[in-house]
């Protein structure tokens, strides 16, 4: 069976514990979409990882990691990653890269630092990963398949007549030192060397593997608000967040996700631009972000300080609707325990008019939040196994959250770990 973990809001909902945790039981874990531009925190009994590359199933001795065709590859990092962690003490992963996975070539890299630049302050914070011209050059077709790599003449020839259009860029409008088409093909036997031992066929090795009645586990990176279709375009990523494109980012059929579990974090948080209609400022902003996930609220891959913000109910009834979700896991309860009252988003309010249904982003601009205030429960429940031994005040924050967004809560993260879960059976189909 499949079983989908994704996001349903801006990213950082801790989709990576989520993951590690359902790791144990499952054979294969593969990413879909996104390049290393984001990264899950993970704690473990190996020590704290931020992984960016590398699926959250690494850790485990009895899982595949896969690599689908939809990632944006960055070779080198995805190779220092492996060997990051094997450093570490974890054991070898077993990894596999899709051949029809592309790459993100070193321009895509460079083209996303001079594009920034260039636009100043009307820049998309983007990590600078090169992942916006790799997609751009994807679907532009100018893209670089991994199996290319292993065909000399193609890969000769298209370096060639990608460095033409991509020097005339260079020259003209960023007035950068052009690419030698005989280094970057230099560059590329070394990426090839490094990958080789891991390319697969990936679809044919997961659709036996679904015969074989194993379980397969796709990882999202992001989460739906940084969907580039449904999400708060243009603030958003380049490549499809939702659990549906799993299938196609990793060669599934259609039909083949049963689980869709959708990751909310007891509270929000955004980096980068964009709307962020529950956004908080200040101290009490301050407040949330040191205190929040495991080591505060701040980017697993640039350490930029997060964007904090109240729980916010329409934007994540949207999250879980758009993802298909069957389970929310709510994520990182623990951290409120310090408030005395928590605000919750119930509504946006559109010149004039309240919503609960989240709008499309010239509107979302003009928003403004409705809370409703809800008492807090004030003590840590960090250790708690069993969803009844949870104080009633944090139950009702739980119960409300649930009633808001439509969706079944059925698990609830109070704690970084592994083994830090409760799962609670809900009412709601
Ligand atoms: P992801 O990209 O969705 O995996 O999210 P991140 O890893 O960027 O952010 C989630 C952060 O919260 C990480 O530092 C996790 O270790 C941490 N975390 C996850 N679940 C919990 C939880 O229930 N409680 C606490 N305190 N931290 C958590």
């Amino acid at each position: 069976m499949v079983k989908a973990v994704v996001g349903a809001n801006w990213g950082d909902e801790g989709k990576g514990k989520i993951t590690d945790m359902m790791a144990k039981d499952a054979d294969i874990i593969v990413r879909f979409q996104g390049g290393a531009n984001a990264g899950h925190t993970i704690v473990n009994d190996y020590g704290r990882f931020a992984l960016h590359t590398l699926p959250s199933g690494v850790f485990y001795g009895h899982t595949t990691s896969v690599i689908g065709n939809g990632v944006a590859l960055d070779i080198p990092k995805l190779f220092n990653e492996i060997k990051s962690i094997v450093d570490e003490g974890v054991p070898t992963p077993k990894i596999l890269v899709s051949d029809r996975a592309q790459i993100v070539m070193p321009y895509h890299v460079l083209f996303d630092q001079y594009e920034e630049e260039r636009l100043g302050k009307a820049s998309f914070g983007s990590t600078k990963s090169g992942i916006a011209p790799f997609y751009s050059d994807k679907y532009a077709k100018i893209g670089f398949q991994v199996q290319e790599l292993f065909d000399e003449e193609t890969l000769k020839t298209k370096v060639q007549r990608v460095c033409e259009t991509k020097n005339v860029l260079l020259e003209h409008l960023y007035h950068k030192p052009a690419i030698n088409p005989d280094e970057l093909l230099e560059t590329l036997h070394e990426y090839r060397d490094m990958v080789a031992p891991y390319v697969a066929d990936v679809g044919v090795f997961l659709n036996q593997a679904l015969k074989d009645g194993k379980t397969i586990l796709l990882e999202g990176q992001l989460g739906t608000l940084k969907d580039p279709d449904h999400g708060i375009y243009p603030m958003v990523t380049s490549s499809s967040t939702l659990a549906p494109y799993g299938c196609i980012g990793a060669g599934l059929p259609a039909q083949s996700i049963e689980q869709v579990v959708t990751v909310c974090k007891a509270y929000s948080s955004a980096v980068g631009a964009g709307a962020f209609v529950s956004e908080i400022f200040g101290d009490e902003a301050d407040e949330l972000r040191r205190r929040g996930g495991d080591k505060g609220e701040f980017g697993a891959t640039t350490g930029r300080p997060r964007r904090v913000g109240w729980f916010d109910c329409v934007a994540s009834k949207y999250g879980c609707r758009m993802q298909g979700t069957s389970d929310v896991a709510f994520t990182v309860l623990d951290v409120l325990g310090y408030l005395d009252e928590i605000p919750v988003c119930v509504g946006y309010e559109i010149d004039g008019e309240v919503t609960t249904e989240f709008p499309v982003t010239t509107k979302l601009e003009k928003a403004k939040p409705v809370f409703k205030t809800l008492p807090g429960w004030k003590c840590d429940i960090r250790g708690i196994r069993n969803y009844e031994d949870l104080p009633e005040n944090c139950r009702n924050y739980v119960e409300f959250i649930e009633e808001q967004i439509g969706y079944p809560i059925t698990m609830v993260s109070n704690g970084p770990g592994r083994d830090e879960i409760i799962y609670r059976k809900s009412n709601i189909k």
